[in-house]
């Protein structure tokens, strides 16, 4: 096995990941770093959870300079919460190379966004939207741009960020380095990379190893009618110390978190139709387990990195497996073990089935305490 110090990484970096206690490279950073360090664009296949945040950021680092008056480095990914996340990951590795750093998401005060890029600025992390903003404003200027990490670029593919994302590749430098992260390879998001990358390699990461394989999964059959009281009655027993419940529909998340709240139980909710200002907010008071229960839309929670998540409800069944993963593999993380529950209506019988055979796993079936001890 790789360890940090073989992948060519500067001996700043290697302290910094020492103080952070970050020992040993996982799976996709022993894979990919060398290849990004060697200038290579890179085809990712790599989810949440599997440190490919550091896996772009740590060579990036290596390559930018803070002498060099100009955009350097760009990532692009799909949602405010990850462009908080990376950024916020970036800001760590500032000890080593003290590059200047700008978050450019929508809801973000543009203004503020202006001011800094009058600076010098090095390192861009945004979401497609407000990063066309700014090009079509003319203050940002990508002609020197050295690398560009497309982040999670099935699910900006999902979000029908296709045009917006190709028009920004067409603002940048013929001469970037390219690394195109997704966690998985549709057809779709092989066509994108394959047309923006040049001889490409490509790093695929055996799923099960980072996913599925600390954490406990059940299944709660139950209805629609009878699902809030069902899904009281499994967070009573569990009791878990900090949880996540995925409803289908924003329209459901405020509907259970309402029911919750009535109910007593320590929630707050998170989806893209309240204000970017009180997400934030949210999820620091998450972070800082000040909540237990955040009650979130798949998109809303999509790549959250969040440590000490022990618990995942899925309140409503994902639409497929892969959904199914992302969602689970919010918990279990770094080692830690996890605990999914599964609540399915009859109706969404042909669903589980799907899922349950692409995991190729029979979910264990279990009833509530209360609903044991009354038939
Ligand atoms: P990511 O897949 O980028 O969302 O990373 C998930 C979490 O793993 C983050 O909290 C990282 O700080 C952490 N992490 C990344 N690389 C490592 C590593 N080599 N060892 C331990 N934790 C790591």
């Amino acid at each position: 096995m790789k360890k940090f110090k073989d992948l060519g990484l500067s001996d700043e970096i290697l302290s910094i990941l020492k103080a952070q206690r970050i020992s040993e490279p996982t799976p996709i950073q022993q894979e990919s770093i060398s290849l990004i360090m060697d200038g290579k664009d890179v085809i990712a296949e790599a989810q949440t959870g599997t440190g490919k945040t550091l896996a772009f950021l740590l060579p990036m680092f290596e390559k930018m300079s803070p002498h060099v008056d100009a955009i350097q480095g760009l990532i692009v990914t799909p949602t405010r919460e990850l462009a908080i996340q990376i950024t916020e990951e970036a800001i760590k590795l500032k000890e080593a190379k003290d590059l200047n750093i700008l978050a450019a998401y929508g809801g973000k005060d543009i203004g503020g966004q202006l001011k800094k890029l009058k600076g010098n600025i090095h390192l861009i992390i945004a979401t497609p939207g407000r990063l066309l903003d700014h090009l079509k404003r003319g203050t940002i200027n990508l002609s020197k741009l050295k690398i560009l990490v497309l982040d999670e670029a099935d699910q900006m593919l999902l979000m029908g960020f296709k045009n917006e994302v190709e028009t920004i590749i067409k603002e940048t430098s013929k001469n970037r380095q390219t690394l195109c992260f997704s966690a998985t390879i549709s057809s779709d998001v092989k066509k994108l990379a394959y047309r923006y990358t040049n001889d490409p390699k490509i790093v695929v990461i055996q799923k099960e190893e980072v996913t599925l394989k600390n954490i406990e999964q059940y299944l709660i059959e139950t209805t629609d009618r009878r699902k809030q009281d069902d899904l009281c009655r499994i967070l009573d027993e569990t009791n878990p110390f900090m949880a996540i419940i995925f409803c289908r529909t924003k329209r459901r998340v405020d509907d259970l978190d309402m029911a919750l709240h009535r109910r007593g139980y320590n929630c707050e909710k998170l989806h893209s139709d309240i204000l970017q200002s009180k997400r934030e907010r949210i999820m620091k008071s998450f972070r800082n387990c000040d909540i237990q229960y955040l009650i979130a839309t798949d998109v809303a929670a999509r790549g959250l990195d969040i440590t000490g998540v022990t618990h995942i409800y899925n309140y409503d069944i994902p639409e497929n497996s892969e959904a199914y993963i992302h969602r689970i593999g919010r918990t279990g993380r770094a080692g830690g073990k996890g605990y999914a529950y599964l609540f399915v209506d009859p109706k969404d019988k042909k669903t589980l089935e799907l899922i349950e055979n692409e995991i190729k796993l029979k979910i264990t079936r279990k009833i509530p305490i209360e609903v044991r001890e009354e038939s």
